[in-house]
């Protein structure tokens, strides 16, 4: 109340009672009769702008102030700054009816009524600024009952408006059942707009955790400044959710307007994909974001209110031209967002149209924007339940090729499988009929072999009589003939005989080779190696070599003891033979490992070409063919050692001697013996 004290309460009596005297409101009243409609009273209101701001009831109420209030026939003064002060005459002649005196604007920031009561002016307090409790009539709109003087039957009232709101809207008269018959439609339309955003808000809600894409969240988000703006500026917000703070209503919908640019502008560029189909489009949308900042400072400090309701109208302007380039440039998902920001452009450009005088105060101008936010989020859910339609098709399709393609590949691999099966069978078939013909050609050839060996065998023996009676013969011959060249001949002869010896014993000894049981001992392999070096000794050379032994203690290992002698003699004999002229040497190594023995024969004589080292193991093949040697040594040796199932390797370089190397298993008591 502006009047606070006695002595302005006494005042004003004093001045009200003159006021009514000198008669001050000459004008007709306005007749209400008609309780099933609602008066619209515009016509009937005398106006005074206070272009001031200053004046009070003392002041325009006097009687020389009245020619000051003019008629207008409309109340539409757009974003007019002064204070309004409004005169208002009505009658009735049923006294029992109760009329209800509304401004239906919500919006606007403070209504003060002025009836005169008796003798002394009543004061009724309302508007968007003010608390609810302070209200008459706790309505969204601004409500005061009227009250008619029992002698004529006349309501007299003054309205003061003032703030910084659009100062367009209508005045109307209803009977009290008519005005709360109003106020229940006027609840359904709401019920239906705001159950409509809580279906949305649970209906993205749900898709989101479902999916978790960042799109629902973000359409939520607007969801729920929609929901903001919307209840403050409906007053539904200052009457349900916060009546006893009205500074709700100043930030409630003005702040939600430059947040809802925010989420807006983030869910535009992903939804429209628009970086994608416009890079210009894209940055002008970025650029909202920090405008969006700014004008939300602009609001909390004070500075700029509506600058959340500048920002919208570009934001909205900026989001349906980005539909427009991106459906143009090929995103069919734009035809969604032009249908819902096109209803939502008509109903703002209405509410402005209407708020700055251009278009009359009702309820297409009043309720498109609510009907054009409805929609629009109706039509965005539909558009994101479409696009989540498509991305599940294009998944359902893209899993369906990976299944084919799965299943054909199965396929082929089975086929291959199957092929590969087959071919595996019939190689195995082959092979068992090869390795069958192995096995008889193998026995053709051991049986081809023991005919051949007892060939061999016998051929030497019967050829091993007459060469030792050759040898013997030239021997005698040798002491009886003086004669110089018959004696070259001789010796020459003898020679051949000695060289042939050498072949019919080695070929001899390989017949004898598999024919010949082995017999298992104990090896002494100092015992055994100094016997070798022993019966090389006839060898040329043989003085000139120095002999290193280096061979393990305490050897248990038991193998035929002819045929390893055979073995290491050979070796030794060969080192011998093949010898260098500079400090020649030959060294046997002897080492054991578990069942196993490895005799190395190392020498530093005149080494093996690389070209022959291949072939040194074959029969009759020699290397050096200026020695008296046979070419059977290693052959013999070779099949000695396989005898024994062992190994031979041989190392060398021409210049620089050769190594060969025997590893030998050691034959246990029960080890079959091969024949
Ligand atoms: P041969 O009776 O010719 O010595 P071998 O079978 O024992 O027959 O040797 C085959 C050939 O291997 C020899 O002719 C010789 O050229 C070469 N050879 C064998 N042992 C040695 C060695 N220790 N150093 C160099 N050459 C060797």
């Amino acid at each position: 109340m502006r009047f606070s004290s006695d002595r302005k309460i006494a005042l004003m009596t004093i001045i009200c009672s003159l006021l009514l005297c000198t008669g001050s409101f000459a004008q007709t009243p306005y007749l209400l009769n008609d309780t099933t409609i609602i008066h619209r009273l515009d016509k009937q209101v005398d106006v005074f702008i206070d272009s001031t701001n200053r004046l009070l009831l003392e002041q325009i109420s006097k009687p020389e102030f009245q020619k000051h209030f003019h008629r207008r026939g409309n109340l539409t003064f757009g974003y007019l700054k002064s204070s309004l002060w409004l005169k208002i005459k009505t009658k009735t002649y049923s006294p029992h009816t109760n009329w209800y005196l509304e401004i239906p604007a919500p919006f606007i920031e403070y209504v003060d009524f002025y009836q005169l009561e008796g003798e002394r002016w009543y004061h009724s307090a309302a508007g968007y600024y003010r608390k609810h409790s302070v209200r008459e009539i706790p309505h969204t709109g601004h409500v005061l009952p009227l009250q008619f003087n029992k002698e004529d039957s006349i309501s007299t009232v003054y309205i003061h408006i003032t703030g910084n709101s659009p100062k367009t809207f209508p005045v109307l008269a209803i009977e009290k059942e008519k005005f709360h018959e109003q106020v229940r439609w006027e609840d359904v339309g709401y019920g239906i707009f705001f159950g409509i955003l809580l279906v949305m808000f649970f209906y993205n809600l749900f898709i989101y955790f479902s999916l978790h894409q960042g799109n629902y969240l973000l359409y939520i988000c607007t969801i729920i400044c929609t929901f903001f703006i919307f209840s403050s500026a409906s007053g539904y917000g200052g009457k349900f959710l916060w009546p006893e703070q009205p500074v709700m209503n100043f930030y409630a919908g003005r702040l939600s307007l430059a947040i809802i640019t925010v989420f807006l502008s983030i869910f535009t560029i992903r939804f429209l994909e628009v970086r994608k189909y416009s890079l210009v489009m894209y940055f002008i949308l970025l650029s909202l974001l920090p405008l969006a900042i700014v004008a939300a400072l602009l609001i909390v400090t004070g500075t700029l209110y509506s600058a959340g309701n500048n920002l919208i109208t570009l934001s909205t302007l900026v989001y349906m031209a980005t539909g427009i380039v991106c459906r143009i440039k090929g995103n069919k998902t734009a035809n969604f967002f032009i249908a819902a920001w096109t209803i939502y452009l008509t109903g703002g450009l209405l509410l402005t149209l209407r708020n700055s005088g251009v278009f009359d105060f009702n309820f297409w101008t009043t309720h498109f924007a609510e009907i054009g936010a409805t929609m629009e989020t109706v039509i965005i859910a539909l558009a994101l339940a479409d696009r989540y339609r498509k991305l599940r098709k294009e998944k359902e399709e893209a899993q369906r090729e990976a299944l084919l393609l799965q299943q054909n590949a199965t396929e082929k691999l089975e086929e291959k499988v199957k092929e590969r099966t087959e071919q595996l069978s019939r190689a195995n078939q082959e092979l068992n009929i090869t390795l069958e013909t192995n096995r008889i050609q193998t026995n053709m050839i051991e049986k081809k072999n023991a005919e051949l060996d007892a060939f061999f065998y016998r051929i030497s023996h019967d050829l091993k009589g007459p060469i030792s009676t050759s040898l013997g013969l030239s021997f005698l011959a040798r002491k009886e003939i003086k004669d110089e060249l018959a004696l070259e001949y001789i010796d020459r002869q003898q020679q051949l005989s000695e060289r042939l010896n050498h072949i019919i014993t080695g070929l001899i000894n390989l017949t004898k080779l598999n024919h010949t049981d082995l017999k298992k001992e104990k090896i002494d392999f100092i015992k055994l190696v100094d016997e070798c070096i022993e019966s090389s000794r006839s060898l040329p050379h043989f003085n000139a070599i120095t002999f290193t032994k280096d061979i393990q203690n305490n050897i248990e290992f038991h193998s035929e003891w002819t045929l390893l002698n055979a073995i290491i003699q050979n070796l030794i004999e060969n080192a011998v033979k093949y010898s260098g002229p500079v400090s020649p040497f030959v060294k046997i190594t002897v080492r054991c490992q578990g069942e196993w023995v490895t005799i190395d024969v190392q020498d530093n004589g005149q080494g093996i070409p690389d070209e022959h080292q291949s072939k040194i193991f074959e029969m009759f093949y020699r290397a050096t063919q200026n020695s008296n040697g046979t070419g059977l040594g290693l052959y013999i040796l070779k099949r000695s050692v396989d005898r024994l199932k062992g190994t031979i390797e041989m190392k060398s370089k021409l210049g620089t001697g050769s190594v060969f190397t025997v590893k030998l298993p050691s034959m246990m008591e029960d080890t079959p013996v091969t024949h």
